[in-house]
């Protein structure tokens, strides 16, 4: 099991929260390659595992919101490196690297995630046959519930892990894509 799954990362800006109940938009934007269909799953990872929870999620691309638009509550995610599973990369080296992280600002949780798609990726690649080539979907329901967790803390305001399911501190390869609800 890893180490580390998730961080906080401390800045100096500050803005409003977000509230846990109602509709939150979720602004997404990529800094390199991704896959329709790994984003599609995540998407559907993410409204099962809140599905119930008094929130419902809205989905737009960073690239297609206009200077014009605003949103009642709002979380920027920013996936790092490439979310999709070709070229089938080797495993990076294992380190304490997070799998995604929120911000912090005086002690306030900003409604700001990061997913580091490379980082799962491998995680992924290591976990002993647990995903092959090309397997977007499997990456899509990792990336989502990579995604959840990190949404907990910013919907719930809360910088704490629970002992067991999906807020764990740390999750395996299995966790993150196993065929059942954590
Ligand atoms: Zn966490």
């Amino acid at each position: 099991m890893r180490p580390v799954f998730c961080a906080f990362l401390a800045l100096v800006a500050s803005t409003s929260g977000v509230s846990a109940a109602g509709r939150v938009t979720l602004i997404l934007q990529f800094d390199g390659r991704h896959s329709e269909l790994s984003i599609d799953e995540m998407k559907r990872e993410l409204e099962n595992i809140m599905r119930g929870s008094g929130t419902e999620l809205s989905w737009r691309n960073a690239e297609d919101i206009s200077s014009s638009e605003s949103f009642p509550s709002v979380v920027v995610v920013t996936f790092h490196g490439s979310c999709e599973m070709r070229p089938f990369a080797p495993p990076l080296p294992i380190e304490d690297a997070p799998l995604g992280y929120s911000h912090i600002s005086n002690g306030e949780i900003l409604p700001f995630a990061d997913v580091e798609c490379d980082r799962i990726r491998s995680e992924l690649r290591s976990g002993h046959g647990a995903i092959g080539p090309g397997d977007d979907r499997l990456l899509g329901r990792a990336l989502g519930r990579v995604l959840a967790h990190e949404l907990h803390h910013i919907m719930d305001r809360t910088l704490t892990h629970e002992h067991s399911g999906l807020f764990r501190k740390s999750l395996s390869p299995q966790d993150l894509i196993a065929d059942r609800t954590l």
